[in-house]
């Protein structure tokens, strides 16, 4: 779905952007997606070089990224260590083809870790009537429900197998890459462990600010991280990722990076501008849900009634999903602040202005 990048005639297959200071970007294609490309940043170490992120695992991203290897001198056995942001398969995707071609170390934030053992262990069918349990109390419709009910996990997708980490990111600590200052900077929300990854060395191009920093999904220069519910069949804490992400903006905000190197669209400055506007951004939105509970509303029937990038009826299932658990995330924070409340009864759970 989407307009497609990278096919246009002339238009070169591999596209490596240097941002100096030993720093560069890869656009390694995200297949079927209109995010089009992830930003595999390699940095060169004394001792190799290390990406942070890795891409898809598609076969297609497999050859552009060993492309833009081979334009910055190196070759996927040369690489040293790989530095994940967050889980997800357009970061975390080909990690597991790197470590095995070069024996690099793979590092990841414990939270994230513990999500890829779980994908590694939990048998699909806990996970999907884990899943339909909760959309039932969300207030989903048994039509919605059934197919996760019924579904058995399809083999070959990517994703399903993610490679185990053998480093843990710890937050606020530098990660020990031999000749360069990157520091690890916990950001939850997106995901309970993403991690921004601040390069504290000057400005290449000297522009004012503090280094640069690797921010992941977390700060995005046009588009906002969608922010859902921490899933987790062994955890039934009522977390607050929206919550977190909001702190996660102006801990990074308080960093006044030079410039921000994100893993999607193309590197900013003034990071302290885009977080105020995302703050904006997520109160209004904040504000407009709190009016729709005047009378009280499951998840479901809220997702049905907020604003997307399209009319309810043409959201497809795996994305209306994906809006519920935006929903619930919005109500959550709502909740914290005291500017609305959860009633539970006949099994579904329904949120109303407080
Ligand atoms: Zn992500
Ligand atoms: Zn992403």
């Amino acid at each position: 779905m989407g307009p497609e990048r990278g096919a246009a005639i002339g238009e070169p297959m591999t596209q490596v952007h240097d941002h100096g200071g030993g720093v560069r970007s890869l656009r390694v294609p995200i297949p079927d997606n209109p995010l089009g490309h992830t930003l595999v940043y390699v940095v060169d170490t004394d001792r190799g070089p290390v990406l942070v992120d890795t891409g898809w695992d598609d076969p297609a991203s497999w050859d552009t990224l060993t492309e833009g290897l081979a334009a910055c001198g190196t070759a996927p056995s040369g690489i040293h260590g790989v530095v994940i942001t967050h889980h997800h398969p357009d970061h975390h995707g080909l990690s597991g083809r790197v470590r095995e071609a070069s024996g690099a170390w793979i590092a990841m934030h414990a939270a994230d870790a513990a999500i890829v053992r779980r994908t590694r262990t939990t048998r699909p069918e806990r996970w999907f009537s884990y899943m339909a349990a909760k959309l039932t109390a969300a207030g989903a419709p048994e039509d919605h429900v059934a197919p996760l009910r019924a579904a058995r996990r399809p083999s070959g997708l990517p994703g399903l197998s993610p490679a185990a980490p053998d480093r843990e990111i710890v937050p606020g600590e530098l990660l020990g890459l031999p000749g360069r200052r990157l520091r690890a900077i916990w950001t939850p929300g997106h995901t309970p462990g993403h991690v921004c990854l601040h390069l504290e060395e000057e400005h290449p191009g000297r522009l004012p600010g503090l280094g640069r920093l690797f921010s992941g999904d977390h700060l995005l220069p046009g588009i906002t991280p969608h922010i859902g519910l921490y899933e987790d069949p062994d955890d039934a804490t009522a977390t607050d990722p929206l919550g977190d992400y909001l702190a996660s903006l102006e801990r990074v905000a308080a960093l006044a990076p030079a410039e921000v190197l994100p893993a999607h669209q193309h590197a900013f400055t003034d990071a302290p501008a885009r977080v105020r506007e995302l703050l904006a951004h997520h109160e209004s939105r904040l504000t407009g849900l709190l009016s729709l509970l005047a009378t009280p509303l499951t998840p479901w029937q809220l997702a049905e009634r907020m604003e997307w990038n399209r009319p309810w009826p043409d959201i497809p299932h795996a994305s209306r999903t994906i809006a519920v658990a935006e929903a619930e995330a919005h109500l959550r924070r709502l909740v914290k602040l005291g500017r609305a409340e959860a009633v539970a009864g006949d099994g579904v759970v329904r949120y109303g202005a407080a």
